[in-house]
C-alpha cells in the first residue's frame, strides 16, 4: 500500500508536504488553544510534523494515518527526535473511512481531502471522530485569483476551475454545510516556495544518485519545466489555507 512513487521521490526531504511553513504551523497550534492531553487525529499525516511539534509544544496526544510507508517512517523518526514518541502514534494505512475508537478534541485533514471524496465528505468523516465541542481542521487550496483561461487552470495542474473555490466562497461553503469557521491560517507565496522549490533540489540530487532509474526521465523533465510553470501559474493563482471549524448546532 503506497502513494505513487513520484511523490515519495520529490517530497522525500519535506517535513511539511504543504505550503504552510514551520512558523505558520506553530501559529496554527497556538491559535487553536490546544491543551495538554487533548487528543488529535490527523488523516494524511505525511511526515508527522504537525502532530510531533504540537505534542512537543502543547502536550497533545496524537494519532496520524498515512498511505506512504516512507512518510510514516519519517514521522516516527521525527517523534523520537523531538522526544514525543510516547505521545504520538503513526499508522501506515489508508485513511479512507477511518474513524477513531476514542473521540478526539481536534480532527484534522490537512491537504488530503480526497480521503473523504472532497471537502464536504472529509468534514463528515472527521466529524465522526470528534467529541462534542471539538474542532475540525481542513487544509485546502483556494483560488488566489480566478484563472482567466483554461490554459491557466491547467497550468496550475488543476483539471477544472470548479475544483476549487475563492477564499470567500470557501469560507461561505463551510457555513452552508452547518459549520462556524472559528480560525484560519493562510499560506502565502513564500510558503508555496518552501513546498514547491524544495522539490527541485531533491529532484536534482535524486537524479544524480539514480540516473538509470525508470522514473529518471520523468523527474528530469519535471526539474526542467517546474520552476517556470510554478512561477507562472501555481504561485500566482493558487492560495492555500487551514480552516478550523465547529458544528453550528451547539450554539443557537
Ligand atoms: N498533512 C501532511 C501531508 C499532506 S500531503 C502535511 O501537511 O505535511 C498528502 C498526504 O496524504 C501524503 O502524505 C500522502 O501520503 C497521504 N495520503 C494520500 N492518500 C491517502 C490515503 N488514502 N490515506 C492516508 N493518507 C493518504
Amino acid at each position: 500500500m503506497d502513494i505513487p512513487r513520484i511523490f515519495n521521490i520529490t517530497e522525500s526531504a519535506h517535513r511539511i508536504h504543504n505550503p504552510i511553513t514551520p512558523e505558520k504551523l506553530a501559529t496554527l497550534g497556538a491559535v487553536l488553544r490546544l491543551e495538554s492531553g487533548d487528543r488529535v487525529l490527523d488523516l494524511g499525516s505525511g511526515s508527522g510534523e504537525m502532530l510531533c511539534t504540537w505534542a512537543r509544544d502543547h502536550g497533545i496526544i496524537g494519532t496520524g494515518i498515512d498511505l506512504s510507508p516512507l512518510f510514516t517512517e519519517q514521522a516516527r523518526r521525527r517523534a523520537v527526535e523531538l522526544g514525543v514518541a510516547h505521545q504520538v502514534t503513526f499508522i501506515h494505512g489508508d485513511a479512507v473511512g477511518y474513524v477513531s475508537d476514542e473521540k478526539v478534541s481536534l480532527a484534522a485533514c490537512v491537504g488530503a481531502t480526497w480521503i473523504g471524496g472532497g471537502v464536504a465528505g472529509t468534514i463528515e468523516l472527521l466529524a465522526r471522530s470528534l467529541r462534542p465541542g471539538g474542532i475540525i481542521l481542513i487544509g485546502e487550496p483556494c483560488w488566489r485569483q480566478l484563472p482567466p483561461t483554461e490554459e491557466v487552470t491547467k497550468g496550475c495542474l488543476v483539471d477544472s476551475v470548479s475544483e476549487f473555490l475563492t477564499l470567500p466562497e470557501l469560507l461561505g461553503s463551510f457555513g452552508r454545510r452547518g459549520y462556524d469557521v472559528v480560525e484560519m491560517v493562510l499560506a502565502d507565496q513564500d510558503g508555496w516556495d518552501r513546498y514547491e522549490a524544495a522539490k527541485w533540489l531533491t529532484m536534482r540530487r535524486w537524479l544524480e544518485a539514480n540516473p538509470h532509474d525508470e522514473l529518471a526521465k520523468e523527474v528530469r523533465a519535471k526539474l526542467t519545466s517546474e520552476p517556470e510553470r510554478y512561477a507562472a501559474y501555481t504561485r500566482e493563482y493558487l492560495g492555500w489555507g487551514v480552516f478550523a471549524l465547529m458544528p453550528r448546532w451547539c450554539v443557537l
